[in-house]
């Protein structure tokens, strides 16, 4: 027999696609608590079925009325309750963070059972650099919004992942080769699953091959971090110096290379009258 759960909320992360993938803390969890709060009761059910686990569902998303997270934080506040959504990580682009605030303020016990999430495995996978990146949630479905947030979020120097759906892929990628020309680009599709698959390239060749080869299933897009802006060495400025040099006085030599380059001026002068 195990060991009772402690009374709170678990946050329990659940496969993305394939099942193999439950934790086996997270069955424990699972078989363990009072109630389950989830998306769907019928999705959850499914995946409790196939662990042979009975449980009380109540169905919860973050626009549920205050009774019903109320009802469920007075469970939480003297039995184990857990938290699932219809796949992957709770309130990663899913609900919950209502209902997880709401039981911090109350100081009931919160743990997180931690499992698979659709950006971190596409993140994984996409060979797109990784030490930094901003995850920015679904990509929105009007193109006016969508291109706002590429301009904006384009300006960060990190990989941007977004959670994106099959039907718009072609208008996400038109957006991206207009707002972010240059960038790397890749798709992450159906993760986890037997059709997976993780294809890179620029906006254009990824339109191109899902034009010929519509999209199915659920979709992760990532597109690399800008280019870093070549700084030139001394022995570079230099050169464009003496080049600037052959036309023109040492001023307008040093605000021409002060132009392509982005350096001080001033300092590209002194460095113009030595030259000269
Ligand atoms: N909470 C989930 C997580 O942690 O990944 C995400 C839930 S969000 C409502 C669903 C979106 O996640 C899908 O539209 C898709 O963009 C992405 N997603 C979920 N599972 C996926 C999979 N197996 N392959 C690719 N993308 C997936």
């Amino acid at each position: 027999m195990a060991t009772p759960l402690d009374p709170g909320l678990y946050i329990v992360a659940t496969p993305i696609g394939n099942l193999g993938d439950i934790t086996p803390r997270a069955v424990e969890v699972l078989r363990g608590v009072a109630a389950i709060a989830c998306e769907d009761t019928r999705v959850t059910g499914k995946l409790l079925h196939h662990l042979g686990i009975k449980a009380r569902l109540i169905r919860y998303d973050d626009h549920a009325s205050e009774a019903t997270r109320d009802h469920l934080l007075a469970i939480a506040a003297n039995e184990p309750v857990a938290l699932v959504s219809d796949a992957g990580t709770p309130l990663i682009s899913d609900p919950g963070y209502r209902l997880v605030g709401e039981a911090r303020a109350r100081g009931i016990a919160l743990t997180s059972l931690p499992g698979p999430s659709a950006v971190v495995v596409a993140l994984t996978l996409a060979g797109l650099p990784s030490d930094r990146f901003v995850f920015g949630g679904f990509l929105p479905a009007r193109d006016k919004a969508r291109r706002e947030v590429l301009a904006e979020l384009g300006l960060v120097r990190a990989t941007l992942v977004f959670y994106d759906t099959a039907p718009r892929l072609a208008d996400s990628l038109a957006a991206i080769g207009a707002e972010l020309p240059g960038r790397a680009v890749a798709v992450a599709r159906e993760l986890t699953k037997k059709f997976e698959e993780c294809r890179s390239g620029t906006p254009a060749e990824l339109a191109e091959h899902y034009a010929a080869h519509p999209p199915k299933g659920e979709i992760v897009l990532l597109i690399g971090p800008p280019g870093e802006a070549e700084t030139p060495g001394e022995t570079e400025v230099d050169d464009l110096l003496r080049a600037a040099l052959l036309a023109d006085k040492p001023s307008q030599a040093a605000a021409q290379v002060a132009k392509a380059t982005g350096l001080d001026r001033k300092a590209l002068y002194a460095r113009a009258l030595e030259l000269k």
